[in-house]
């Protein structure tokens, strides 16, 4: 396996705090994870958009707006999120494009089918269904498949049911608009998409606050890959440079994120707030 982050990563965690525990910051509760993917997202248009329901939320953590997708290949979606579920470089996971998902390896399983293979509970609510041999066989002990709306609503449902330790999530639309009328903060139907997801997740979001007596949850944001004009294939700054953000875990209000963040870091800081052990990744947990 290629590195791919630089050691600059590694002084920028040194500083921790060497007494933080994972396994009780919350007075023992039980430690979940919810992850809210959204398809093409460009950091300036997140930031653009009038989102209060993610801004309410990443006032608690951490978000970089200047993250990095996967180094290799292009930048479609099949490689971006399969990057992301894996947290390893596309010369290990094997998906080039969106015609060979189902070439994923096998030697490196997404973090659901981790969790789930260590006993925790999973669920998986998506859009595309793409995604589905990219989370892997299974990885799942439910999952729901529908627009961002229904996908919002999903949500809600499987958060308040209280059985899954990891609820992972893909947002469609704002790709969609991208591809129709532009991957761009100037794009008045993209910015509208994102303000879209943000209502769509609101009450996921609710539920995960919510239920704050019951679980310990992490909550992460992430993204396959940006956009330029209307495509994002071709690896640019403008394809390459995402918004990754990260809430709970032990993470600061308004903190700094690693200063190499990736979307590849998603993977290995949800396994390490479940306890799940993993071999060494590209990708770096946010929680050392
Ligand atoms: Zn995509
Ligand atoms: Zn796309």
């Amino acid at each position: 396996m290629k590195r791919v982050l630089p050691l600059a990563f590694l002084a920028a965690c040194a500083g921790g705090d060497p007494t933080k525990d994972d396994t009780d910051s919350s007075g023992g509760l039980p430690h979940k994870v919810f992850v809210i993917g959204v398809d093409g997202l460009r950091p300036d248009a997140l930031a653009a958009a009038n989102t209060p329901n993610l801004d309410a939320l990443f006032e608690r953590g951490v978000l970089a707006l200047d993250a990095h997708t996967h180094a290799q290949g292009v930048t479609l979606s099949g490689p971006g999120w399969a990057s992301v579920l894996t947290g390893v470089e596309v010369e290990d996971h094997g998906v080039e494009s969106n015609d060979d998902l189902g070439s994923i390896s096998p030697d490196w399983p997404s973090f659901l089918s981790r969790v789930r293979a260590a006993g925790r509970s999973t669920a998986a609510v998506f859009d595309w269904v793409g995604i589905l041999p990219l989370v892997g066989p299974d990885a799942t002990d439910a999952m729901d498949q529908g627009t961002d709306e229904a996908v919002g609503a999903a949500l809600v449902t499987r958060i308040e049911s209280g059985e899954f330790d990891l609820v992972f999530s893909h947002f469609d639309s704002v790709d969609h608009a991208g591809h129709s009328s532009g991957f761009s903060a100037d794009n008045p139907e993209y910015i509208a998409a994102i303000e879209g997801v943000d209502a769509d997740v609101a009450g996921a979001i609710d539920a995960v606050t919510a239920d704050a007596e019951n679980a310990d949850w992490l909550v992460a944001l992430v993204t396959d890959h940006g956009g330029l004009g209307t495509g994002h294939e071709e690896p640019s700054v403008d394809t390459q440079t995402i918004p990754v953000g990260v809430v709970g875990g032990g993470l600061p209000a308004g903190g700094d994120a690693p200063s190499d963040a990736n979307h590849m870091d998603v993977a290995p800081t949800a396994l390490d707030w479940l306890g799940v052990p993993y071999e060494d990744l590209d990708g770096k947990s946010w929680l050392l």
